[in-house]
C-alpha cells in the first residue's frame, strides 16, 4: 500500500470512530427533557440558542479526536439534545421564506440520526450528527426528499397527490426552467422532471391540463410575439413548443396504457379496459358511466 492510499485509509477509519464516538455521546445526551414527538418549536428561538449557546465540549475517551470530523455544537434546551450549529443555519436557510416565527412541530426525534418537523405542509431534518438539515417529502414518515424546489413531493409519493396540485407544480416549474434556460428553444425539450409530472397526472386522467400548465410556465406562449421579434426566433420557440408538447403526450400515453394493461379491468364496473390511452380519463376507469360526472366529484369533495 502507497503512503497516499495509507493516509487516506487512516484518515477514514479516523473519521468512522468519530462519527462512532460523537453519535454515542449525542445518544447519551437524549435525557427525559428530549422533545416529543408533537411538541412545538419556534425557529427563531432554535436559532437564538444556537446563535448565543456557548459551543459544547465533550471530554473525548483518551485519545484526540479530529476537529474535522465532528461539527460544532450546542446543548439546545428547547429541543433537548445537542445540535450541531450548522444543522440550524441550514435549516434556517432552506426555511427562511417562512419566517423566523415559523412554528415547528416534532414529528420524530432519532438519537442517532435526525429531528423530522412538520411546519404546514412542509416537512424538515435536522441532522444531529452532521451539520446539515434538509427538505422532507411532506407525506407523513417519509424519508425520501422532494423532487424539485417547485416539485415538492418525493418520486414515490409525486402520484398519490391530488389531481390540482401537478398542475400548479408543472406550471411554477416549468417557469424556473424558462428562466434557467434563458428561453432558448434549443435546451427546451426533453425533462426528467417535467416527465415525472406527466406521468403523475396520467394517473389521474389529468395529463392533458398539467402538461398544458407545464407548457405555459416553460414556453410563455403569450408573450412569444412580443419577446422575439425576428419571425424566425419566434417560429423556431412555436416549432419548439409544439414538439415538447408532442413529446409529453406520448409520455402520458405510455403511461396510461402502462396503467391499463397493469390493472386490466376498471375499478368500478369490472370491465376490460382498453390499452388506448384516453388522457381525460383515469386510467383505472372505462371512459363510459364510470367516470364520475363533475357534479359527481362535488359531492364526493363536499360529504368526504
Ligand atoms: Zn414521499
Ligand atoms: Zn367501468
Amino acid at each position: 500500500m502507497d503512503v497516499t492510499r495509507s493516509a487516506y485509509v487512516a484518515n477514514g477509519w479516523r473519521l468512522v470512530e468519530s462519527v462512532m464516538e460523537y453519535t454515542a455521546l449525542t445518544r447519551d445526551d437524549l435525557g427525559p427533557c428530549a422533545a416529543q414527538p408533537g411538541d412545538s418549536v419556534v425557529l427563531g428561538n432554535l436559532l437564538v440558542e444556537c446563535a448565543t449557546f456557548p459551543e459544547a465540549i465533550f471530554e473525548w475517551a483518551d485519545r484526540e479526536w479530529d476537529p474535522r470530523w465532528v461539527p460544532e455544537v450546542f446543548a439546545s434546551r428547547v429541543l433537548g439534545v445537542t445540535v450541531p450549529v450548522g444543522s440550524v443555519l441550514e435549516l434556517c436557510g432552506i426555511m427562511a421564506d417562512e419566517g423566523r416565527g415559523a412554528v415547528l412541530t416534532v414529528e420524530s426525534l432519532t438519537p442517532q440520526c435526525q429531528v423530522v418537523f412538520a411546519c404546514h405542509i412542509r416537512r424538515f431534518a435536522l441532522f444531529l450528527t452532521q451539520a446539515g438539515a434538509a427538505e422532507l417529502c411532506p407525506v407523513p414518515g417519509c424519508s425520501a426528499g422532494p423532487i424539485h424546489e417547485h416539485i415538492f413531493r418525493c418520486r414515490r409519493h409525486l402520484v398519490d397527490c391530488d389531481v390540482d396540485e401537478p398542475a400548479r407544480m408543472a406550471r411554477e416549474y416549468g417557469g424556473t426552467r424558462r428562466e434557467e434556460l434563458d428561453r432558448d428553444p434549443a435546451r427546451m425539450a426533453g425533462d426528467p422532471h417535467a416527465d415525472l409530472l406527466a406521468k403523475a397526472a396520467a394517473a389521474h386522467g389529468a395529463a392533458e391540463p398539467v402538461n398544458a400548465a407545464y407548457l405555459d410556465g416553460l414556453f410563455d406562449p403569450e408573450m412569444i410575439d412580443e419577446i422575439h421579434w425576428d419571425p424566425t426566433e419566434a417560429l423556431a420557440m412555436r416549432h419548439a413548443l409544439e414538439r415538447e408538447g408532442l413529446r409529453l403526450r406520448r409520455v402520458a400515453d405510455t403511461e396510461t396504457r402502462l396503467i391499463r394493461a397493469r390493472i386490466k379491468n376498471c375499478t368500478t364496473c369490472g370491465g376490460g379496459l382498453s390499452p388506448w390511452a384516453v388522457q381525460a380519463v383515469p386510467p383505472y376507469l372505462c371512459a363510459g358511466a364510470c367516470v364520475p360526472s363533475a357534479a359527481d366529484v362535488r359531492a364526493l369533495t363536499a360529504t368526504g
